[in-house]
């Protein structure tokens, strides 16, 4: 079978190299930067099967997808669903997903009726197309409305409810054709400056019916939306317990780990269900692991090749300010030495980020 995936980034790399051995399943990728109306039309022609590897796909190439709808997985509802955040927090509540309240703004109006109905602070974000904490705007007075509009520039928001998270996690699964789905176990995600910085397993004092209601969420959401291939779902931890922030209809950055971490990976996963093959187990073999991310520079993550327990991915690109150049997967037989690793390569994370748990 051949599956064209929609990116040639890291996602899209490390998708292609989670089935090198199966020779019935040919990937390959197309460059989206580089899109034309032909190049894609030739593109699709070439393979049984569309996937993408980012859910920031142009309108207008959706639109061109649209031709071919049931060769697309995820399918176009999940794609378009998830690229707007007002349909994808509908999609989470009518899944009986518990998120923050919200208030759509398309006028400076609509920021003070925000403000009324939600009370402050509030968290304004653009609809489409923010990610990594772009676009978003945190209101905290009533003075801010105007601000906050023009900063971010009027265009369809979404307002939020502010959440006094504990901790940030999210949970991952693949879902087959047959609506089969595999879960893999949740994690703590830490972020700096907007930036997915490194990743745990396990959570540390993580109730199990905390990470049931994380199973059952994920579970509904993907057989609500007859989901294929694999799907993420981040998660506040509140004192109240879980709140959805957001999903993305792919592999996730906080997902990495299990390249190493589980038998089957997210990457395996997703052409695993997509090929309608059966899914890989993704219980984590470790008692511990890390997902460390290298950002802007990658000298001190080469330290990684002198650790026995540490596996260091370089996606090939060039160094940019805020730009993931690869990732570290630590493995550990337990939690204490885990994090003995992690403080060996502590100068791959911004000072003061790493926090030892
Ligand atoms: P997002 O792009 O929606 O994932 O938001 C980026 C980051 O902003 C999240 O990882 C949170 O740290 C923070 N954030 C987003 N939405 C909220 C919210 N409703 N309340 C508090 N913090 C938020």
């Amino acid at each position: 079978m051949k599956i064209g995936i929609l990116g040639n980034g890291q996602l899209g790399q490390m998708l292609a190299a989670s089935v090198t051995d199966l020779t019935d399943l040919d990937v390959s990728l197309y460059d989206l930067r580089a899109h034309e109306e032909s190049k894609l039309n030739a593109f699709i022609d070439g393979v049984d099967l569309v996937s993408y590897e980012t859910e920031n796909i142009p309108a207008h190439i959706v639109h061109q997808l649209e031709a071919i709808e049931d060769k697309v997985f995820p399918s176009l509802k999940a794609l378009k669903t998830f690229q707007n955040r007002l349909l994808e927090k509908n999609a989470l509540r009518a899944a009986g997903i518990a998120t923050a309240d919200f208030h759509a703004v398309n006028s400076l109006e609509d920021v003070h009726q925000a403000i009324d109905v939600l009370g402050l602070p509030i968290v304004m974000k653009t609809t489409t197309e923010g990610y990594d904490g772009k676009g978003q705007f945190v209101l905290r007075k009533p003075e801010d409305a105007e601000t906050a509009w023009e900063t971010i520039g009027h265009r369809e928001l979404i307002a939020e409810a502010f959440v006094a998270f504990q901790r940030e996690t999210s949970v991952i699964a693949s879902r087959d054709r047959d609506g089969n789905i595999k879960i893999w176990p949740m994690t703590e995600n830490i972020h700096h400056e907007g930036i997915l910085r490194y990743s745990l397993y396990p959570i540390s004092e993580l109730s199990s019916e905390k990470s049931d209601i994380a199973k059952r969420y994920i579970r509904d959401l993907a057989n609500s939306l007859d989901y294929v291939g694999t799907i993420t779902l981040e998660l506040f931890e509140t004192e109240q317990g879980l709140i959805a922030n957001e999903v993305a209809p792919r592999v996730h950055n906080s997902g990495h780990w299990s390249i190493e971490g589980s038998e089957a990976s997210q990457f395996r996963n997703h052409m695993l269900a997509l090929g309608s093959k059966p899914l890989g187990n993704t219980q984590a073999k470790h008692a511990a692991v890390a997902m460390v991310n290298v950002i802007s520079d990658e000298t001190a993550s080469l330290k990684a090749d002198s650790l026995s327990n540490a596996y260091r991915h370089s996606y090939g690109k060039e160094a940019r300010p805020a730009r993931k150049l690869g990732h570290i997967t630590v493995v550990a037989n337990s939690i204490e030495e885990r994090n003995k690793t992690v403080d060996a390569l502590v100068y791959v994370i911004p000072e003061g980020v790493w926090k030892n748990q």
